[in-house]
């Protein structure tokens, strides 16, 4: 979805019940000349505000919203003309311009499968008790890759997983220095520029 003006008054059928679905749905909305959302089930799995949002659209007539439907096949020759969906048993055919299915990411290791690495449901197992290393000595793997035990896949955790990451690496590099924990807002840190980047310091007169 790279360019959401090009979806500008075409008739857009967005398939989907997760974040993706909703916003897009949200977005696209303001563009399209027509936007229909299908879910294959009457509740959605993504923000409570964008759910509402979704809903607000419909009471208002800004989106046909068909649920629970799912798309059974879709219809053209070389270019999408319509999109059949299946509702409690009933087949209809919509006309659509474009049809946009956003159901979920299904992430894939690729190479690193064979790397020789402890695995489990498709991610890299780590010490979460200790410093998110893996069963190979000096391999590490932080964010949506890892697993352990309730593991949230959040940006957050992520963070979180790679400051301690680091500071592993950094004591493995160096052996005998001192880690010294230490605030960015308090010491600075070196910008891309080569320049240091400090907090402006407010000072506290006395008279
Ligand atoms: C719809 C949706 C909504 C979300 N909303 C939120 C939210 O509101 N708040 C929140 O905290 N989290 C949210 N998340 C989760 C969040 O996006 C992830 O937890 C986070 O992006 C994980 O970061 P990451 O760096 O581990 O992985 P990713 O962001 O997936 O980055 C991995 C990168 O590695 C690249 N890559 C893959 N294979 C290779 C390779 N072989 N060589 C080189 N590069 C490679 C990929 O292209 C990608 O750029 C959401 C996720 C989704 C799908």
């Amino acid at each position: 979805m790279k360019r959401p003006e090009d979806y500008a008054g075409k008739r857009v059928i967005i398939a989907g019940g997760g974040d993706s679905a909703l916003d897009w749905t949200i977005h696209l909305a303001e563009l399209t000349s027509s936007l229909t959302l299908i879910h294959r089930r009457n509740e959605f799995r993504g923000a409570l505000d964008s759910v509402e949002k979704v809903r607000k659209l419909k009471h208002e007539g800004r989106i046909h919203l068909i649920t629970p439907a799912e798309v059974t096949d879709l219809q053209g020759n070389g270019k999408l003309v319509a999109i059949t969906i299946e509702k409690e048993g009933v087949t209809e055919t919509i006309e659509t311009d474009y049809f946009i299915p956003l159901f979920g990411l299904v992430p894939k290791l690729g190479p690193i499968a064979g790397w020789g690495l402890e695995l489990e449901k498709n991610a890299i197992k780590v010490n979460n008790a200790l410093d998110y290393s893996t069963n190979i000595p000096g391999v590490y793997a932080v964010g949506d890759v890892n697993t352990y035990p309730y593991k949230m896949k959040l940006i957050l955790c992520g963070f979180h997983e790679a400051a301690i990451v680091c500071q592993s690496i950094y004591q493995r590099l160096n052996p005998h220095k001192k880690f010294v924990l230490k605030y960015t807002t308090v010491s600075g840190v070196d910008g891309f520029d080569g320049s240091r980047k400090e907090a402006e310091k407010t000072g506290c007169n006395s008279y």
